[in-house]
């Protein structure tokens, strides 16, 4: 399909999922740091774990700085209602330590004067920090032109057709991000989450009462099977 079909393509699945979800809610504006750290712990576990781990963490540290400097087995506690603390202590230290070193503090407040592709440079140059967790970063705090694809985003977009079903991660929030109006990025992602948490399930979609049917080939597909 050529590029100019593709958007139309988005063009449509965008208007029928606003119209049978309605216009979905934005969310606060956090501080570009703020929200890398929170995008870290929301990683493999749900949207209310992740905020409370957020929010445990900043009652236990005054600032950036503190976590950084903390035992790693603390900050490990103080987020383990997200899970993975193990993981996620050390790599939110690695982080932080990191800015000191290159950027002289724990901000990211740097990123607001570099155009969009520097700054996703280097969120990505930063530890544990994939396409997805760049693009929440730009995209939520800054205000720029991004498109975060998590796994809800990338599987409605493959079987809708947007993307080809073997696009990686990486892959698909290129493709993505070159077929969709920068406008509707923000409420394409959020909309394509809900529809996947909701009809567009990883096992068992309910292809019957969605409305994306009358042109998703995956739904096609179901019925000839
Ligand atoms: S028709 Fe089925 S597979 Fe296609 S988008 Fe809807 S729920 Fe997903």
């Amino acid at each position: 399909m050529e590029l100019s079909q593709l958007t139309e393509l988005a063009l449509s699945v965008h208007e029928l999922l606003l119209r049978r979800y309605g216009p979905p809610a934005l969310k606060p504006v956090k501080p570009p740091l703020d929200e890398l750290i929170q995008t870290i712990l929301s990683q493999n576990t749900s949207d209310t774990n992740s905020e409370r781990a957020y929010e445990s963490l900043r009652a236990a540290y005054p600032t950036w700085e503190a976590v950084r400097s903390a035992p790693t087995e603390d900050v490990a506690e103080a987020i383990r209602v997200g899970g993975l603390g193990r993981v996620k202590a050390p790599r939110i230290q690695s982080i932080i330590a990191q800015l000191e070193a290159e950027r002289g503090s724990a901000t990211l407040d740097a990123l607001r004067d570099m155009p969009v592709e520097e700054a996703r440079r280097y969120l990505l140059s930063l530890p544990g920090v994939g396409p997805k967790t760049a693009a929440c970063v730009l995209l939520f705090s800054l205000g720029m032109p991004a498109l975060p694809v998590d796994t809800h985003v990338h599987r409605v977009s493959q079987r809708v057709g947007l993307i080809g079903s073997s696009a990686s991660a990486e892959q698909a929030h290129t493709q993505l991000e070159a077929l969709v109006p920068q406008g509707l990025y923000y409420p394409f992602h959020l909309l394509m989450i809900q529809h996947g948490r909701t009809l567009c399930k990883a096992t068992n979609p309910r292809c019957s009462e969605c409305p994306l049917e009358g042109l998703c080939p995956f739904s096609a597909r179901q019925a000839e099977g």
